[in-house]
């Protein structure tokens, strides 16, 4: 019977808890870093938060504006922004460029509710706004929750007006109002889907009429714009050159009695890149130049300026190039081609309230490590990018040879759903590529939750990633 046990062991591929494997303060270690993390997904709720509070990480790590450097040497540290909603920082390596980078790419959008470009209007005395949602939400778990307003407005003058309300102790809120129970039983009758539409999620933003004078109409509205004009200076026409997101206002938290988990809203994909970031920030002197990327757009198919098919990311390694060895024709291609890439996204974590969307063996779970998902796609793996065995083999030992816990998997069974990354944008442009991220129960929720020694994994496998020569 010892010879079974033994031979089981030396045979079997372990599904071990992780938590299981740490000691007391490798916990403490990952508590900790949670902690940070906690706190900057509930500073960074939009992708334009997320780029100002990540250049200011950057900046006190010693990372400088690229545009300020005409050439650049082994350990220099920069970065590039664009458009103020998609961000590149690089540690440059000791090597020749041509022969690669080590890149890990994240995206910092997260689904939420844009507003459309006239949003503001009255209904029996209440103002509202319009909004269209971004990404793939369920828009029944969109009504009733505390929603906080971000963006920016361009006036007619071309001033740009940042708005925050709804995420200090002071402000207001604001909220989808859903219908009461007790004249829900025809909305009861319809789809999950259709019982929310698109056209139902309008925001409830006041009640005062403006004044008494009974020969105005909608007062309610007037006064709402009489408030924003006094505090921000703004009229209605100035919604058209805006982009107002109204997002979860409530804060990120630690889940369960134990305090394993985050629960909060944008950690897809947030949690890949604050983790990503992080890394990369003890890269010293690499032999490889390490890149993180964090794009824009991925939630609604990576188009667009700021999203993953833009060449605005390849202008970047152009810019790299051309500062250290000199570009040339070709050089850029060479170098992509010989890179590695870690398209670091979230994928579903188990959950046990719906056990029969799940193929058990190859599930990522909650508390094991980070996800490494060879492709995505369709039931057909159709969309997939699809790593090769090879580069599977890579990652598999750099994250066994550096104790990181890992998993593989697919997302449930075949055919009940897909989900995409900018894994296949990349692998395009001809470099090795792999999904690797934590797993995310409730993804897209406003509300979403992940394990905090899952996130610590990923910024461990991160590092050994971005090190790696
Ligand atoms: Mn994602
Ligand atoms: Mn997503």
């Amino acid at each position: 019977m010892e010879k079974a046990k033994e031979l089981k062991e030396k045979l079997f591929k372990d599904k071990k808890n992780g938590w299981e494997t740490l000691s007391d303060s490798e916990k403490q270690n990952v508590f900790n870093f949670s902690k940070e993390y906690i706190k900057f997904i509930n500073e960074a709720k939009t992708e334009r938060e997320c780029v100002k509070k990540i250049t200011e990480i950057l900046e006190k790590n010693g990372f400088i504006n690229i545009e300020n450097k005409d050439s650049l040497k082994t350990g220099d540290k920069i970065y590039y922004i664009n458009r103020y909603k998609n961000v590149y920082a690089a540690v440059i390596g000791s090597e020749d460029l041509k022969n690669g980078f080590n890149i890990i790419g994240a995206h910092i959008d997260s689904p939420r509710l844009d507003l459309k470009p006239n949003p503001l209007y009255e209904s029996e005395e209440l103002a509202l706004l319009k909004t269209h949602y971004y990404g793939g939400i369920k828009k029944y778990q969109w009504v009733n929750i505390p929603l906080s307003m971000h963006g920016v407005i361009i006036t007619k003058d071309n001033k740009k007006i940042e708005i925050n309300i709804g995420e200090s102790e002071n402000d207001p809120v604001f909220t989808v109002a859903d219908l009461l129970p007790h004249l829900a039983s025809e909305q009861g009758k319809k789809k999950l889907n259709d019982a929310i539409t698109g056209e139902d999620l309008n925001i409830l933003v006041g009640s005062i009429p403006y004044d008494t004078d009974e020969d105005i109409t909608e007062k309610v509205k007037l006064n709402i714009l009489n408030i924003l004009n006094k505090k921000y200076g703004i009229i209605e026409r100035d919604f058209v050159s805006s982009e107002i997101e109204f997002v979860p206002a409530m804060k990120a938290k630690s889940l369960g009695f134990d305090e394993s988990l985050v629960a909060g809203y944008g950690q897809d994909d947030r949690v890949c890149a604050y983790t990503s970031l992080t890394a990369l920030l003890t890269v010293v002197n690499p032999k490889k130049t390490a890149i993180c990327l964090l794009a824009d757009k991925e939630e609604i198919g990576s188009m667009g300026n700021t999203g993953m098919s833009s060449r605005i990311f390849e202008y970047f390694l152009a810019q790299l190039l051309d500062k250290t060895v000199g570009n040339k024709p070709g050089l850029l291609d060479e170098a992509l081609k010989s890179s590695k890439i870690l398209s670091a996204d979230v994928t579903a974590g188990y959950n046990p309230n719906f056990p029969s969307i799940y193929e058990k063996n190859n599930e990522s779970y909650i508390g094991h490590g980070i996800s490494v998902i060879k492709y995505t796609g369709s039931a057909s793996k159709g969309g997939a990018s699809d790593a090769n065995a090879e580069f599977v083999g890579y990652i598999r030992n750099l994250f066994e040879k550096n104790n990181i816990a890992y998993q593989n998997s697919e997302m449930g069974k075949i055919g009940v759903g897909a989900g995409g990354t900018i894994a296949y944008i990349l692998a395009d442009k001809g470099s090795d590529v792999i999904d690797c991220g934590v797993p995310v129960i409730s993804m897209h929720s406003p509300y979403e939750i992940t394990s905090k020694f899952d996130i610590y994994n990923a910024y461990k496998a991160y590092e050994v990633f971005y090190k790696d020569e």
